[in-house]
Formats: C-alpha cells, sequence, structure tokens
C-alpha cells in the first residue's frame, strides 16, 4: 500500500526517501526498508508492506492493556501487527515485534471486519498493541475513525516515539494511552532500545497537555533499570511534569530475546517502587505480572 506522501520526503539529488511515520527518520534507499522492516522505498515512492495485516486480534479485559482507569470494568478489541520502531534487548513481544519472520506472517484483515468483531463481543473500545502501533499509522488511522464512528473509544498502548508529524495525528483520533517510559536513562534508551529519551518525553508531555488520558508504564528489569535512584527520578517526571493523578504501572520483566540472561524482577523491588511512588505523591499505582 502507497504510503501518503505527507508521510515522507524524497530526496531532490537521489531515490532516498525519508520517512516521517516515527521519530526514527529513517532513510531509506531505493530497494530498502526503515528500521521496523514494515515500510519500504520503492522506485522512490513509500509503501506500507504490511498494511492490515495483523499478528493478534482479541477482546480483553482492558485492565490487561493496562488501563485501570478509562472504562474500567469493561472489554476492549485489541489489534497487533508485526514490527517494531525500537530494538529493545528485553521485548517481551520479540516474536512479533523482532523475529516475526520465524512465524507465520499474519492474517489480512479489513477496518470494517475489526470493528464489526469488536462490536460484536460487546467491546467499548478497540486497543492498538501488542506490537507497536506508531509504525501502522495509516491503517491504524483509518480504522480507528470508522470505530468512532460506532461510539467505540481509541486506545494506543505504546513506546511513545512518535515523529512530530504522527503525535499531531494520532492525537486527533485516540482517546487513550498507555505509554512504556522505559527508565530515565538517555544511555539506557540509546544502547538497550535504540531510541532516544528526550523524544518520549516529549510526546509524553504533549499528550498530557493535550487532556488525553495517559496511564504509563515502567517495566523494571533486573540490574538495569531497577536502581532506587533512578524510580525516584521517574516519578518525579510524573510528577512535576505531568501531574500526580497520571497511574503509573510497574511491571516485572522476565528473561526474554536478548536479555535471556537476566532474573525476573524480584517482588520486593516493585514493593518498594510503589513505596517511592507513594511517597513522591503519585495516586494511582498499580503492580504488574505479579
Ligand atoms: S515508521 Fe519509523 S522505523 Fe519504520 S521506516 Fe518509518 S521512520 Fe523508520
Amino acid at each position: 500500500m502507497l504510503v501518503n506522501n505527507n508521510l515522507y520526503k524524497k530526496s531532490s539529488k537521489s531515490q532516498k526517501i525519508r520517512c516521517e511515520i516515527c521519530a526514527n527518520y529513517c532513510k531509506i534507499a531505493d530497494g530498502n526498508v526503515g528500521v521496523c522492516r514494515q515500510h519500504k522505498n520503492i522506485n522512490g515512492e513509500l509503501f506500507d508492506e504490511s498494511y492490515g495485516v495483523v499478528s493478534s486480534l482479541s477482546p480483553d479485559p482492558i485492565e490487561k492493556k493496562p488501563l485501570n482507569h478509562f472504562l474500567p470494568g469493561t472489554f476492549t478489541y485489541s489489534i497487533g501487527g508485526f514490527g517494531c520502531n525500537m530494538t529493545c534487548l528485553h521485548c517481551q513481544n520479540y516474536m512479533i515485534s523482532q523475529e516475526y519472520d520465524k512465524v507465520s506472517r499474519g492474517i489480512k484483515i479489513t477496518p470494517e471486519i475489526i470493528v464489526e468483531n469488536a462490536l460484536n463481543y460487546n467491546c467499548k473500545s478497540i486497543a492498538w498493541t501488542y506490537n507497536e502501533p506508531t509504525i501502522h499509522l495509516p491503517f491504524n488511522k483509518k480504522t480507528s475513525l470508522l470505530a468512532k464512528s460506532k461510539n467505540l473509544e481509541v486506545i494506543y498502548v505504546s513506546n511513545g516515539y512518535f515523529s512530530q508529524k504522527s503525535i499531531e495525528e494520532v492525537l486527533t483520533f485516540v482517546d487513550a494511552f498507555n505509554i512504556d517510559l522505559k527508565s530515565m536513562s538517555k544511555d539506557f534508551y540509546k544502547k538497550i532500545c535504540g531510541a532516544d529519551l528526550d523524544i518520549v518525553l516529549d510526546n509524553l508531555r504533549r499528550i498530557y497537555l493535550e487532556g488525553k488520558h495517559l496511564e504509563i508504564t515502567n517495566l523494571i528489569i533486573n540490574g538495569h533499570n531497577d536502581s532506587i535512584e533512578e524510580i525516584e527520578e521517574l516519578c518525579d517526571f510524573v510528577v512535576n511534569e505531568l501531574g500526580p493523578e497520571v497511574p503509573l504501572h510497574f511491571s516485572r520483566a522476565f528473561p526474554y530475546y536478548k536479555m535471556n540472561d537476566i532474573e525476573p524482577t524480584k517482588h520486593e523491588i516493585l514493593f518498594e517502587a510503589e513505596k517511592i511512588a507513594k511517597n513522591k505523591g503519585i495516586e494511582n499505582i498499580h503492580l504488574g505480572n505479579i
């Protein structure tokens, strides 16, 4: 599927393209794909190779996203695709985000079927989740607008690595976000995730200022982002730059993908994080994967 040309720029000198769908701003030569491996330069035009291809579809309790303060007690219709714009070594969903060539390539579906399924399951919302939704902007937007016309709310479970263009677009059709704030260390984001912390923080501020429903998840990884100082810094960011009412989820990590040598996060660290968050004034704290 040809991507709308307001989402990429052509070079005047070569057939290279600058994709502007996410904050990687990949410069893609003819015949190549970007970091997410979903977008390809074909003869100087950008194509979305996985338009409408999904890896997973499921009605889920909304608390599983996790969102505990948005339409509580309802079901959301979850949709996931393939690929990611980050390359996290600890990815807990790596089979669909990074190593999906090893599994079947999913099924093709239309926005109409997704919305019909959501209504048939009596869901109150649809949720773009499982893999990173940012990279599927054109398909997600089309489906989400149809969902909203049928009174379904729209949820993004995301790493927050939006480009400037995509955050503006996403804010027009998403009602609630759970953003994964992985660490407060620039080094962690660079070395472990291949990304830039400052962009994620800016997008969090933007979502909050826009008045959208926002919850944050911090996956605590043994020996990597579990220091008291870092948890304190993360809580300070939430309280001072967003608001103490923004719900914060601390979640346990397990050995997966390229971090298969870590110990599962100890319960005690999550309890300690909960205590720190409470002391900092965060009003809604949830512990996950325990
Ligand atoms: S969506 Fe992001 S990762 Fe994928 S090609 Fe575009 S800029 Fe690169």
